[in-house]
């Protein structure tokens, strides 16, 4: 006899609506974004560390191998047409309140040391400034204890607000 597949957890799923709750009562969900490596070892302690950074319930994930090398080189455009597409998404769907950026000790695709990766952060963060000038963007180094911490922003963006949050060099 041909075994069917057991169809019952599909009662299990919420229907649409159902997750409408929010943690917390009365208020919408709080989502931010990040834009973090693949690699399995980053993910719990960025989430973790983003949801108290930005005091959010969720943190949408957009992961590539070592996207801080991606969006400073900016050489793989179609790359960074897409991390752009999916922080579109997050933003004006989710209305999300912040955007990190990663890089981590390990990395299988950038094998630079940790100042120059920090420096690939920066870039990056500074790309996606000129993309979201009203959203706060940070950068994160995860070290090879897999603590995870925030990175002094260079920008200046008068307009911006990371800006807002005292003094930056002017790089740019
Ligand atoms: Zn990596
Ligand atoms: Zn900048």
């Amino acid at each position: 006899m041909k075994h069917k597949p057991d169809r019952t957890v599909i009662t299990q799923i919420p229907r649409a609506g159902d997750e409408g709750s929010s943690p917390k009562k009365g208020d919408r969900m709080r989502f931010c974004t990040v834009i973090n490596c693949m690699d399995g070892r980053v993910q719990l302690p960025v989430i973790r560390y983003l949801q108290k950074r930005f005091n959010v319930d969720y943190v949408d994930s957009i992961t590539e191998a070592a996207p801080n090398l991606i969006l400073s080189e900016q050489k793989d455009m179609a790359s960074i047409q897409s991390i752009l597409e999916r922080l579109k998404i997050s933003i004006e769907n989710h209305g999300s309140v912040g955007i990190a950026v990663v890089g981590h000790h390990g990395c299988a695709k950038n094998s630079a040391p940790r100042d120059d990766q920090i420096m690939h952060i920066q870039q990056s963060m500074h790309l996606l400034h000129q993309k979201n000038e009203t959203i706060e963007i940070i950068g994160l180094w995860v070290d090879k204890n897999r603590e995870v911490h925030d990175i002094e922003d260079t920008c200046f963006h008068p307009d911006s607000k990371t800006a807002a949050g005292g003094m930056r060099n002017i790089l740019d």
